[in-house]
């Protein structure tokens, strides 16, 4: 296929709007699978994905559509939860909104990302079959957000079928041919990777010049590493193995790759002993939010680990190190990109490998920089990033604190407009603009600490707007700000595991928040508990939790014995999900319970 005919795009939306149904309509459609009868999607296949209707694993697919006579390329590409990587391998985008939803939080997000890597936007309305479809309304908001001229915009449905051509026809018609050389030496893009069992890591690249053979030696520009390329491959999306790959293609390099570490998504691959100019856009990828995670059953540690192995192999976005807490025995602590990228992360482990977790409270990366001291000095360097509560610095030695940040995109109905800003003041958010969509939605910016939004506040969003608000976020990076450690005693025992950094501002809240719910959580035992929030050494909050006393079957005592029997299994497996600290029994859902509201 000549340059001038290959296409590439990728589908942007929000969740829920169609993306995996208009992929499988156009796979369908340019014969690449058979249609599928109902509506089960071709490629979200795992447990996580159909609960939650989310893509997690890549959809890129090679496709060959023939246009007025011509065959034509059209690469797909599709790195799920990670759109920027995509668009960097695309010349333009579907976006494709909801035609009954209208614009969500997502859409804005997306939009932009697009629009800042100068691609070419299709706007494409879906689900016009539904009865409440209001397209020309949604053609109106994408006017008044973006500027999109109405006529521009497709109107389909990927459920029924309709106006699939008409969108294939708009990515040969409207976007351009790839920028790419064959005359020069061999240059690719890695957009995406993932761990095969028995190939090792595969490397889904773009191939911007040149050509690449079975055989040749390939370097990967950042991790400088050689490998042998012992398999080449397009996906169509099902595999197809080929000698060699060209300028304008996109397959998977198979090259006995061990370590997913290896594979730096946005790392240029280029023929050894013949450099190249490295592609732009190479960001190292950095951790954002962590959490940790333990065996409920220190027996389970084996198991765990393996798992959480596997899992990662296929994400080098997750990091992973030893963690020991006094309380809940080995485990890890993984960072995590953002919140959906642990939530799914974790589903995962439970679904999939069927481990039963203890997950602490996440937690953001913070910044501090030391007062200058002789070991400073030595070291060379004052800044440190805390990850974890635990290894949070003496109050004393701090010179200044830095907290990450993001920018909240929201669009809601504009009759919840009051509790959605209540909502985000008090998560120290602070409004960056507002925009009417249309008479009754409002779309607003917020700066917002990420630690404010990596607990409860999609869930908080969601119930105060009956389920109407949509949330996305970027991150912006550090900013300046006040840091405390709070520290929860249990009986005058330090609980690690329950202290948590947190803003200056709200130590009277939090702290005051988290006895009353620890209050709450933790079962009455035999013995009275005092419960205690500190920040350095000073009590902020305390409750007192009285003992109970009588024995749960005390009652029963000459009652139905099946009944008793029943009572104390109950209480027996109840107990398995406790764990000893302080010698007080907590159920294990106490550390990520008690940040939530
Ligand atoms: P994604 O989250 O963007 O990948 O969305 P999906 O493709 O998973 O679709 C979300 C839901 O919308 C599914 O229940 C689909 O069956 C449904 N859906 C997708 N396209 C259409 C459409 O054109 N019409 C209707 N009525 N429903 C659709
Ligand atoms: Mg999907």
């Amino acid at each position: 296929i000549p340059i001038e005919r290959i296409r590439n795009f990728s589908i942007i939306a929000h969740v829920d709007h169609g993306k995996s149904t208009l992929a499988d309509r156009v796979l369908e459609t340019t014969g690449a699978i058979k249609p599928s009868s109902g509506n089960a999607q071709v490629l979200d296949k795992l447990q996580v994905e159909r609960e939650r209707g989310i893509t997690v694993k890549a959809q890129s697919a090679s496709l060959l559509y023939n246009y007025n006579g011509s065959d034509y390329l059209l690469n797909l590409i599709d790195t799920p939860g990670h759109v920027s990587r995509s668009l960097s391998a695309c010349q333009g985008v579907i976006l494709l909104v909801d035609a009954n939803d209208g614009v969500q939080a997502q859409t804005v997000a997306n939009f932009y990302l697009a629009f800042g890597n100068d691609l070419i936007i299709i706007p494409v309305l879906n689900k016009i079959d539904l009865k409440n479809a209001d397209p020309d309304r949604v053609a109106k908001q994408l006017e008044t957000l973006f500027d999109i001229d109405p006529k521009e915009v497709l109107k389909i449905s990927a459920k029924l079928g309709t106006g699939i051509h008409e969108v294939l026809e708009a990515v040969i018609k409207r976007l351009p041919p790839p920028h790419v050389e064959r005359d020069s030496s061999f240059k690719a893009l890695l957009f995406d990777s993932w761990y095969d069992r028995y190939r090792g890591v595969q490397s889904l690249v773009y191939v911007q010049n040149g050509q690449i053979n079975v055989g040749d030696n390939v370097t990967y520009y950042h991790t400088n590493k050689n490998y042998e390329v012992k398999m080449l491959s397009i996906l169509k999306p099902e595999e197809v193995f080929v000698k060699k790959l060209v300028a304008g293609q996109i397959g998977v390099i198979c090259c006995n790759m061990r370590s997913s570490k290896e594979a730096h998504i946005g790392d240029t691959v280029h023929k050894t002993g013949t450099p190249v100019e490295p592609l732009k856009g190479f960001k190292p990828v950095k951790p954002m939010v962590f959490a940790g995670i333990y065996p409920v059953d220190q027996s389970q540690h084996v198991n765990l680990r393996s798992a959480i192995e596997k899992l990662a192999l296929n994400d080098s976005a997750v990091s992973i190190s030893i963690d020991t807490s006094p309380a809940l025995g080995q485990g890890w602590r993984l960072g995590f990109l953002g919140l959906l990228h642990l939530e799914v992360f974790t589903q995962r482990l439970q679904q999939e490998y069927d481990a039963e977790t203890i997950l602490t409270a996440p937690s953001v990366t913070y910044k501090v920089k030391l007062k200058e001291t002789k070991q400073t000095l030595k070291a060379g360097n004052s800044e440190m990033y805390i990850t974890n509560p635990i290894h949070f610095p003496d109050h004393l030695t701090v010179e200044e604190y830095y907290e990450p940040m993001v920018l909240g995109t929201i669009i809601t109905p504009d009759r919840y407009l009051g509790a959605v800003l209540t909502l985000c003041l008090e998560k120290r958010g602070v409004q960056r603009n507002a925009s009417n969509i249309d008479n009754e939605r409002v779309m607003m910016q917020f700066d917002l600490p990420l630690s404010e939004i990596v607990i409860d506040f999609h869930d908080s969003l969601k119930t105060i707007s009956s389920g109407y608000a949509s949330f996305d976020y970027e991150p912006t990076g550090f900013v300046s700000t006040y840091l405390v450690k709070m520290e929860v005693y249990l009986n005058g025992v330090a609980v690690d595991e329950l202290s948590s950094i947190i803003h200056g501002s709200r130590i009277d809240t939090i702290g005051r928040r988290t006895v009353l719910k620890l209050k709450e959580i933790i079962p009455r035992q035999l013995v009275q508990i005092a419960i205690q929030a500190k920040v350095n050494g000073k009590v902020i909050a305390r409750e007192t939790l009285k003992a109970y006393r009588k024995d749960v079957a005390a009652k029963l005592y000459g009652g139905d014995i099946t009944r008793r029997m029943k009572l104390l299994a109950q209480q027996a497996a109840g107990k398995k999900k406790m764990k000893m600290v302080a010698n007080i029994s907590l159920p294990r859902e106490t550390f990520i319970d008690v940040l939530k509201k």
